[in-house]
């Protein structure tokens, strides 16, 4: 079995990444999003499993104690972990995977993972990131300014990733993201362990 892909996603928050992520999972075979556990509080319209594990701060020590996650940090002031098995059991399985993570946790990633493979995006300006905080309709004033402020930190941390994408038309940028997972699969050390009967046959 050829194993997956493990990309890691970092942006600031409201660049775009929850959206993305979940466009490209929803249209494209093979690839599935790792939910994160959090000790942040649930938004509106968000589903327990489903955008996040929602665990308090106690389980949170408790799993990590317990090394359950893969990578952790502390973002805004809550908890956020990959889980291990999870992402472990996906890679094992062939199925490509996102980590939708801050860059503090790619950076561990790719500590753990050599051959992970590090996405950022950015927004096409300071006013539209401020302009989709704000149109989220989710966050209050305060959070959002917070939010602002961490943003320039996080997006210094672009030239840590290898790919880059500006969020500026969404299915644009969709459409850049779609072709950077199917070029990584088609990798020659990818294609020849997934067509190693057809190889051998031709060259046999
Ligand atoms: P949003 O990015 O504005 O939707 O806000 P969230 O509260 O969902 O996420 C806040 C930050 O935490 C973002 O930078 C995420 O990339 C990061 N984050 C989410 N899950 C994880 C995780 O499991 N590990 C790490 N290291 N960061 C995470
Ligand atoms: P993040 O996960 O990075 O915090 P979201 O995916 O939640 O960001 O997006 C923040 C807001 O911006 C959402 O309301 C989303 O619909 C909107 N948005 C995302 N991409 C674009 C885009 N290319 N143009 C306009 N609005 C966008
Ligand atoms: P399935 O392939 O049936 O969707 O998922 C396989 C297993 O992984 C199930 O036990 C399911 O509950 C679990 N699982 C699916 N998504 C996640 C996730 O994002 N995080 C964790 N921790 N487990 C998950």
């Amino acid at each position: 079995m050829t194993r997956g892909n493990l990309y890691t996603v970092s942006a600031p928050s409201g660049a775009g990444k929850t959206s993305l992520v979940q466009a490209l999972v929803d249209s494209t075979p093979g690839i599935r999003v790792s939910v994160s556990h959090t000790t942040r509080a649930m938004r509106p319209g968000e589903v327990e499993g489903v955008n996040y594990h929602f665990v308090s701060q106690d389980t949170f020590m408790e799993m990590l104690g317990e090394a359950q996650f893969l990578e952790h940090a502390r973002v805004f002031n809550n908890l956020y972990g990959t889980s291990k098995v999870w992402v472990e059991a996906q890679l094992a399985a062939g199925t490509d995977v996102i980590l939708e993570i801050d860059w503090q946790g790619a950076q561990q990633v790719r500590k753990l993972f050599e051959d992970a493979i590090g996405l950022f995006i950015l927004p096409p300006s300071r006013d539209a990131l401020r302009a989709r905080l704000t149109g989220r309709g989710q966050d209050s004033e305060d959070i959002i300014d917070g939010r602002m402020q961490e943003a320039i930190n996080e997006m210094t941390h672009y030239v840590e990733a290898d790919y880059l994408i500006i969020n500026d038309d969404f299915d644009t940028a969709l459409q850049e993201f779609r072709s950077l997972v199917i070029s990584q699969r088609l990798t020659q050390l990818h294609q020849s362990s997934r067509h190693a009967q057809l190889l051998q046959e031709l060259l046999s």
